[in-house]
């Protein structure tokens, strides 16, 4: 089964994208760990991606499709894959269906992990770092036993500047422009499948394995 994955920040798709591959058996990619694969095994398209990041420049189109379409003919996804992270734009997306169609590739579904956008802000605004040893908790979800207190070693917990409202909040709005065009495009074509990812991690699970079976 050939799968995309998509979700924005805070929305549990890491999680999900790793939980998918194991009940599926099939191969993730997601573009981060793609990248530093092909640059370490000195690949034609990852030396040119390399070019680019030494000078810290953006890694253009045709060497990102062209990184993808290398490591989707690689033996490890005949059995099916899991593309998380690309395509972030509808030209990436148009180009994609194209290489898809060459490599006689068919993409069986896309998933869109939804969540609401304050259920979002309260998540990503809750972690708080231990200022001695960097230890990470979060208000709700992993609270530390004592408020403001570090568990390992008693250090004051605070907000890094990230995490506050005004950071997330446009970092959020930022990845929803960007991405509606692509949920737009892939509605279009039939093949997307939104998931509420406002429950239980279980049965978020359950409902992406029921949308693409
Ligand atoms: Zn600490």
């Amino acid at each position: 089964m050939n799968l995309l994955i998509m979700g924005p920040p805070g929305a549990g798709k890491g999680t999900q994208a790793e939980r998918l591959v194991k009940e599926l058996s099939i191969t993730h990619i997601s573009t981060g760990d793609m990248f530093r694969a092909a640059i370490a095994n000195g690949t034609e398209m990852g030396l040119k991606a390399k070019e680019y990041m030494d000078k810290g420049a953006l890694v253009p189109d045709e060497v990102v499709i062209g990184m993808v379409k290398d490591r989707l003919q690689e033996d490890d996804c005949k059995n099916g894959f899991l593309l998380d992270g690309f395509p972030r734009t509808v030209e990436q997306a148009k180009a994609l269906d194209e290489m898809l169609k060459d490599l006689n590739i068919k993409l069986d579904a896309v998933i869109n992990i939804e969540v609401p956008m304050e259920k979002l802000m309260e998540r990503l605004t809750g972690r708080r770092v231990c200022k001695g040893c960097g230890a990470s908790f979060h208000v709700m979800f992993n609270p530390p036993k004592e408020d403001g207190k570090c568990d390992a070693c008693g250090g004051e917990l605070y907000q890094r500047s990230d995490d506050n409202e005004e950071s997330v909040g446009t970092r959020l709005k930022s990845y929803m422009d960007k991405t509606q065009p692509l949920i737009d495009y892939y509605n279009g074509q039939g093949t997307l499948k939104g998931i509420n990812g406002d429950q239980d991690i279980n049965k978020v699970l359950e409902d992406v394995l029921a949308a693409v079976k």
